[in-house]
C-alpha cells in the first residue's frame, strides 16, 4: 500500500469495531484498481459523532461508513439525506460532497442485491421478520420496495415494532405489516411464510434464545440470518436440518460495502475480491 499527500480517506465510524471486516473489504478493492485510497477504523464513543464528523470534513476524508450505535445519530449530524437514508432516518454511509456531508443508506440495497444474487424471490412472498432495530428497518424497506406481499414483525420490544409498522405503513401501504408476541406462540406464522430474517445478534451459538418453533420450517423456505460469520448460526443449522434454504450476511454486507464505494469513488466495485478479502478476513478469526 503506498501512502502519500494524494491518497484519499475513508473509513468506519463506530463503537466496539475491534473486529470490522470493512477495512478488509475496502482496501483490498482499492488495491486490486490501484487506486491511491485507505480505509481506515474510526473509533468514536456514543455522543462523540458530530465533532467526529465535523472532523473527518476538516480533514478531507472523501466520507465514511457509520455502525453500531450511530446509525440514527449521523442521520442528525448530516447536510442532507438521500432516498433509503431519509425515509428510514437511519444512515450508514455519508459522502462528503464540496463540504457537505450527504447521509446515504446502503443496507437496503445491499439487503435487495443478496436477493437477486441469492435467488430468493420476494415479489409477493410473506415474511416474518425478528427484529425491529436499524438492520430490520432496512430488510422490511427492502422487501417492501420489491414487493413482498406481507411482512410479520416479532421484537423484543413492542413499541420499536409498533415504529417499524407505522413507518413501513406510511412508505409502502401496498406491503400489508402485522405484529407478533415475541414468543413460540407468535412464531406460529411460520407456516405461511417464505422465509424468516433474523434481524437480531441472537442465534449465533448453539442453544439457540430465539422464541422461534422451527418444526413450520419445510423445504420451501428460506431462513436468513444477518450475522456473518465463518460457521452456520444455530437458526440457520435448525432450519436446515428440516431442509430450509438458508444463508448468512455475507451477500448483504458486500453489497452494502459494493454501494458505498461506487458512492465514494464513482467506480463500480470489484465485488469477487471483495469477497475473497471478506472470506480471508473471516477465515484468519478477524470477524
Ligand atoms: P440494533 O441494535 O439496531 O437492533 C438490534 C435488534 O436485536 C433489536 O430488534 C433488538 O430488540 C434485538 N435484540 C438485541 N438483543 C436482544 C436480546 N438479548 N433478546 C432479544 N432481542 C434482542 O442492531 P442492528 O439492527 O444494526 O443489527 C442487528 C444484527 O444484524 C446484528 O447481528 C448485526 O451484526 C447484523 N447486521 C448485519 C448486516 C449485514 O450487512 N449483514 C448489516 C447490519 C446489521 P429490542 O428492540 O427489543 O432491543
Amino acid at each position: 500500500m503506498h501512502i502519500d499527500g494524494k491518497t484519499q480517506m475513508v473509513g468506519i465510524v463506530g463503537h466496539g469495531i475491534a473486529y470490522t471486516l470493512s477495512p478488509a473489504i475496502h482496501n483490498a478493492a482499492f488495491s486490486d484498481l490501484e487506486m491511491n485510497w485507505i480505509y481506515v477504523p474510526l473509533r468514536v464513543v456514543p455522543g462523540a459523532l458530530e465533532p467526529a464528523l465535523l472532523g473527518l470534513r476538516v480533514l478531507g476524508f472523501r466520507g465514511c461508513n457509520v455502525t453500531i450505535p450511530h446509525k440514527l445519530e449521523a442521520a442528525r449530524c448530516v447536510d442532507e439525506l438521500r432516498g433509503a437514508a431519509g425515509i428510514l432516518k437511519s444512515v450508514n454511509t455519508v459522502v462528503h460532497d464540496e463540504g457537505r456531508l450527504v447521509g446515504c443508506n446502503t443496507d437496503v440495497e445491499g439487503f435487495r442485491a443478496f436477493l437477486a444474487e441469492a435467488g430468493v424471490r420476494a415479489a409477493g412472498s410473506t415474511t416474518l421478520l425478528i427484529g425491529a432495530g436499524g438492520a430490520a428497518r432496512a430488510v422490511a424497506l427492502a422487501l417492501a420496495e420489491e414487493g413482498a406481499a406481507r411482512i410479520f414483525v416479532m421484537n423484543r420490544s413492542r413499541e420499536r415494532a409498533a415504529e417499524l409498522e407505522v413507518l413501513l405503513k406510511r412508505v409502502i401501504p401496498a406491503t400489508e405489516i402485522s405484529l407478533r408476541t415475541y414468543d413460540l406462540e407468535g412464531s406460529r406464522v411460520l407456516g405461511e411464510c417464505d422465509m424468516v430474517v433474523n434481524c437480531t445478534p441472537l442465534a449465533s451459538r448453539a442453544g439457540s434464545e430465539l422464541p422461534l418453533d422451527y418444526e413450520g420450517f419445510t423445504m420451501d423456505k428460506w431462513a436468513i440470518d444477518l450475522k456473518y460469520a465463518s460457521r452456520a448460526t444455530a437458526f440457520m443449522e435448525e432450519a436446515s436440518a428440516r431442509g430450509a434454504k438458508t444463508a448468512d450476511g455475507e451477500g448483504m454486507l458486500l453489497h452494502q460495502a459494493a454501494a458505498s464505494f461506487r458512492l465514494w469513488t464513482g467506480q463500480s466495485a470489484p465485488l469477487r475480491v471483495m469477497r475473497e478479502a471478506y472470506r480471508r478476513a473471516l477465515t484468519a478469526g478477524n470477524g
